[in-house]
């Protein structure tokens, strides 16, 4: 029987199997790969002089839910909820845990955190608070650990994920122009580390019936973009980068005004920096002191 590619990753050490679908540890030398690909990151997007920010892995519920994400992708969304019972309420708890027929889980309450679904989303209201941005418009560096709801043994499928992405807020005129560049440098940049790369059309997994008309609409409108790459099969290669336009939806929505006080339009361009680490793996072996020169070079060189 042929071993998984997952199962490869785990027997070299790559991936550390948890016992849950989508949710890895990471070795040492996979996490170097991941290390690598943001320096060359920096080095492509380093003179654009993006203000860099990191925020958590989890966000504030109030700007989740002022978000609409709930509208567009419950079956991805996962919320944090703790317990905040007293000692009564204690007992029951580990009564419940001990005789294991009932969920536990079930008195957890809801705190002001969700996980928080995509590197961009925390950026919003914090830019917005500000006050107006610059007519030559704003740029943004951001990195995180990302959640999803898809349990799959696809490894390039995870629940808890890292997103490097850049945000762009300005006039329309400037933020698609930020989109392309990033499309013809993202391009470039697999190409140099030796990775077979298509560029398409696509659209996310809305939910449901009203999911399908956004899907449609999102797609009509060549609103996201993005890279593809072969890992768990060359008929359907897996989406390594991201490059949304949003118009000026989110500009609406969070007061996002320029200094003219027009609505901003923002576009946002992510790496999913597992998937490009697991293609790389995919294309030149999971031992990297076997990988071609010329690579090794423009990663660590
Ligand atoms: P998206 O917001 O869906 O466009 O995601 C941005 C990038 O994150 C994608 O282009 C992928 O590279 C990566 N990504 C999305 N979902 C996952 C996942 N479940 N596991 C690993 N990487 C992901
Ligand atoms: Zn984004």
């Amino acid at each position: 029987m042929q071993t998984s590619f997952l199962d490869r990753l785990f027997d070299a050490g790559l991936l550390i199997d948890t016992g849950v679908d989508g949710l890895y540890g990471r070795g040492g030398r996979f996490e170097d790969v991941i290390v690598a690909f943001e320096r060359l990151i920096d080095r492509v997007g380093g003179a654009d002089g993006a203000e860099a920010m990191r925020f958590p892995p989890g966000m504030n519920r109030a700007f989740f839910e002022k978000s609409g994400y709930m509208k567009s992708f419950p079956q991805l969304a996962g919320t944090v909820h703790s317990f905040c019972g007293n000692e009564l309420n204690h007992m029951s708890l580990l009564k419940c845990m001990e005789v294991g027929e009932e969920d536990w889980t079930k008195g957890q309450k809801a705190t002001d955190i969700v996980l928080t679904p995509a590197a961009c989303y925390p950026l919003y209201p914090t830019v917005a608070r500000r006050g107006r941005i610059p007519m030559d418009g704003a740029l943004f560096d951001l990195q995180s650990y990302c959640f999803r709801h898809e349990p799959s043994q696809d490894p390039a499928r995870q629940q808890l994920f890292r997103m490097r992405e850049y945000v762009c807020m300005g006039t329309e005129q400037h933020v698609t122009d930020f989109r392309q560049r990033w499309m013809d440098r993202g391009v470039k940049m697999m190409q140099d580390v030796g990775l077979d790369v298509t560029i398409d059309v696509a659209n996310d997994p809305f939910f449901g019936r009203a999911g399908k008309m956004l899907a449609n609409n999102q797609r009509d409108q060549n609103l996201k973009f993005e890279l593809l790459i072969p890992i768990t099969s060359v008929a359907r290669p897996t989406a390594c980068m991201s490059f949304n336009y949003h118009q000026d939806a989110f500009g609406a929505k969070w007061g996002l005004h320029l200094e003219d006080g027009r609505v901003a339009h923002t576009a946002c361009v992510g790496f999913g920096l597992e998937r490009i680490a697991l293609a790389l793996f995919h294309t030149h072996g999971l031992d990297v002191a076997a990988w071609p020169a010329d690579v090794r070079n423009t990663l660590w060189g």
